[in-house]
C-alpha cells in the first residue's frame, strides 16, 4: 500500500473512535440535561459498550499496524497526520496493557457513580458514596500499575490532562501560590476595606436569570447556530465537533451571580471549541489541547473580562432593564467591588480568584495520597475538613459542603483539579501579552469583543489539539508557564480592590 493510502485508511480508522466517543458524549449530555433517571442504568450499559469499542480500536493490532507503517515514513507525513500519530501512539502504549473487560467494568462503574454521588450529596452523607469512590480509586491505582509511570504514580494521571505535567512542577507551583496568597489574604482581612456584598443574595427569579444568560451570550457573541445553552446540576461544556458545542448553567434564585459567572466561564470553553480551523474539523484533533489551556479560556472570560469594571459598565443599562427596581441602588462600581471580594469559603466553584488556588491545593494533596494508596476511605471527610482548617481557616459543617461537593471523582477524573489552577496561571500570562497588542479593557467597555476573540483564535483556538500547551504559551510569551504572571496579577488586582498600599 502506498503511504498516501495508508494515511487515508488510518484517518478513516480514527474517524471510528471519534464517532464512538461522540456517541458516548451525546448520552452524557442527555443524562445531565434532563433524560429520564429511570433509564440511567440501561444507558450506563450502552455507554460502556461504546467506550469499550473505542478503547479496543485504540489498542488493536490494526492500530499497531498503522503506527508502525506511519512511523517508518515519518518524514513524509503532513502536520495533521504526524500529530494524530503522536496521540494514537501515546494511547496505544498507555492502554494496551489494560484488559478490555476491566476497562468496560470501570466505564460502567463511572457511568453509574455520578448518580450515587448525587444521591450522597443530596443526603449529605459520604457513606452513600464511599464504597464507589474506593472502587474508582483502586481502579485508578491498578490502571497506573498497568500503564507505568515515572517517579510518582500521580504523574501518570497528570499527563492525561496536561502533557508532561509532573508532581515536581506542581509542588513548586503550589508552594509559590501558598507563599503569595496566604499573606495577601491576611493583609486583606486585617487592613483591607471589605466591599459590600449584601445585595448579591437578593432574589432574582429564574426567568430573569435566563434573560441575563441571553444578554451575556449576546454581548460576547455566542454562535447559537453551532451551540446551545441548557440547564444542569453542575455547569459544563460538551463539544461534539467545532460546529456543535453545548454549554449549561444552573439557576439559584438567591445567588444570581452563580449563573452569571458560570455562563461566562462555559462561554470561554465554547469559544475555544467553536474557533478551530477547518482542516481539523471532525478529526481527533477537533478538541482543545489540554484542560489547563481550556481552563485559561474559561477563566479569561469569567474573571479577567467578567469581573472587570469595564464589563459591568458596558452591560449595566441592559442588565438593569432585567433586574429592575430591586437593584436600582447598585452602581457598576458596587457590582465590580462585590464580585471581586476575597474571603475564605467552603465551596470551590463559588470561590473568589484569590482563594481559589487554595481549594485546588487541598484536592491536589489529597489526590496524591489517594493515588499512592495512602488513605483510609472512612477518614477522608475528616482529612478534607482538616485541610480546609489549615489553609483557609474554616471547617465544613457537612459532607455536602466538604468532600462531596465536586463531581470529578465520581467520573474517575483524578488528576484533573490542578488544571484549574494552571488555567488561571495561563490566563494571566496570556492576558499580559494580549495587552501589548490590544487595549483589552477599552474594547470591553465598548462591548467590542471581536478583536479579543480574533487574537485568541489566532494564537490559541485555531489549533485545537495540533500544538502542545508548551508550544502555545511559548509562542505567545517567549517562555513556558510561569506562575509569576499570575502572582503579579493577583497582587495588583487585590491591592487595588482592597485599597492596600
Ligand atoms: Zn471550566
Amino acid at each position: 500500500m502506498s503511504i498516501e493510502n495508508t494515511i487515508a485508511e488510518f484517518k478513516k480508522y480514527t474517524d471510528k473512535f471519534v464517532a464512538l466517543n461522540m456517541a458516548c458524549g451525546m448520552f452524557s449530555w442527555d443524562m445531565a440535561t434532563g433524560a429520564p433517571k429511570g433509564g440511567n442504568r440501561a444507558r450506563a450499559v450502552i455507554m460502556s459498550v461504546l467506550a469499550g469499542e473505542a478503547f479496543s480500536l485504540s489498542i488493536s493490532d490494526e492500530m499497531k499496524g498503522y503506527i508502525d507503517e506511519l512511523e517508518a515514513h515519518a518524514s513524509e507525513l503532513d502536520e495533521i497526520t504526524s500529530v494524530m500519530l503522536k496521540y494514537c501512539k501515546k494511547a496505544y502504549h498507555s492502554y494496551r496493557s489494560i484488559p478490555v473487560a476491566e476497562f468496560m467494568a470501570y466505564s460502567e462503574l463511572t457511568s453509574n457513580s455520578q448518580n450515587i454521588w448525587e444521591e450522597a450529596k443530596e443526603n449529605n452523607d459520604f457513606s452513600f458514596f464511599k464504597e464507589t469512590l474506593d472502587k474508582i480509586i483502586k481502579y485508578g491505582i491498578k490502571f497506573i500499575g498497568y500503564r507505568g509511570y515515572k517517579v510518582h504514580p500521580y504523574n501518570c494521571l497528570l499527563d492525561d490532562y496536561e502533557e508532561g505535567l509532573t508532581v515536581e512542577q506542581l509542588d513548586v507551583f503550589f508552594s509559590k501560590m501558598k507563599q503569595t496568597i496566604v499573606p495577601l489574604l491576611k493583609r486583606i482581612q486585617t487592613e483591607g476595606k471589605k466591599p459590600d456584598t449584601s445585595f448579591t443574595t437578593r432574589y432574582v427569579s429564574k426567568e430573569k436569570q435566563q434573560k441575563i444568560s441571553e444578554l451575556l451570550l449576546r454581548k460576547v457573541g455566542f454562535d447559537y447556530n453551532r451551540g446551545m445553552l441548557k440547564e444542569s446540576a453542575h455547569p459544563f461544556t460538551m463539544n461534539f465537533t467545532r460546529d456543535d458545542v453545548r454549554i449549561t448553567t444552573h439557576y439559584r434564585e438567591n445567588m444570581f451571580l452563580s449563573s452569571f459567572f458560570s455562563v461566562l466561564h462555559e462561554y470561554g470553553h465554547s469559544l475555544y471549541e467553536q474557533s478551530k480551523r477547518d482542516d481539523i474539523a471532525g478529526t481527533m484533533l477537533d478538541s482543545g489541547v489540554s484542560m489547563g489551556i481550556h481552563e485559561s479560556q474559561s477563566r479569561f472570560f469569567e474573571n479577567i473580562i467578567g469581573r472587570s469594571l469595564e464589563f459591568w459598565q458596558n452591560i449595566y443599562d441592559e442588565l438593569m432593564e432585567i433586574l429592575g427596581d430591586d437593584f436600582r441602588d447598585i452602581t457598576p462600581e458596587m457590582f465590580c467591588s462585590a464580585v471581586n471580594v476575597a474571603e475564605p469559603s467552603l465551596i470551590r466553584t463559588e470561590a473568589d480568584e484569590l482563594t481559589y488556588s487554595l481549594h485546588i491545593m487541598i484536592r491536589y494533596e489529597i489526590e496524591k495520597m489517594l493515588i499512592s494508596g495512602e488513605y483510609n476511605i472512612d477518614e477522608l471527610p475528616v482529612l478534607w475538613n482538616k485541610k480546609y482548617e489549615e489553609y483557609l481557616g474554616i471547617t465544613p459543617g457537612s459532607d455536602a459542603e466538604g468532600i462531596l461537593q465536586d463531581v470529578h471523582w465520581s467520573g474517575g477524573m483524578i488528576g484533573y483539579f490542578p488544571s484549574y489552577s494552571l488555567g488561571n496561571a495561563y490566563a494571566a500570562q496570556i492576558y499580559s501579552f494580549m495587552q501589548k497588542d490590544l487595549d483589552v479593557l477599552g474594547l470591553v467597555r465598548k462591548g467590542d469583543f471581536g478583536p479579543i476573540k480574533d487574537w485568541l483564535k489566532e494564537k490559541i483556538h485555531q489549533y485545537g489539539s495540533l500544538k502542545t500547551p508548551d508550544e502555545i504559551i511559548t509562542a505567545i510569551s517567549g517562555e513556558k508557564l510561569n506562575a509569576d504572571y499570575y502572582v503579579k496579577y493577583l497582587e495588583d488586582k487585590y491591592t487595588k480592590v482592597y485599597g492596600l498600599n
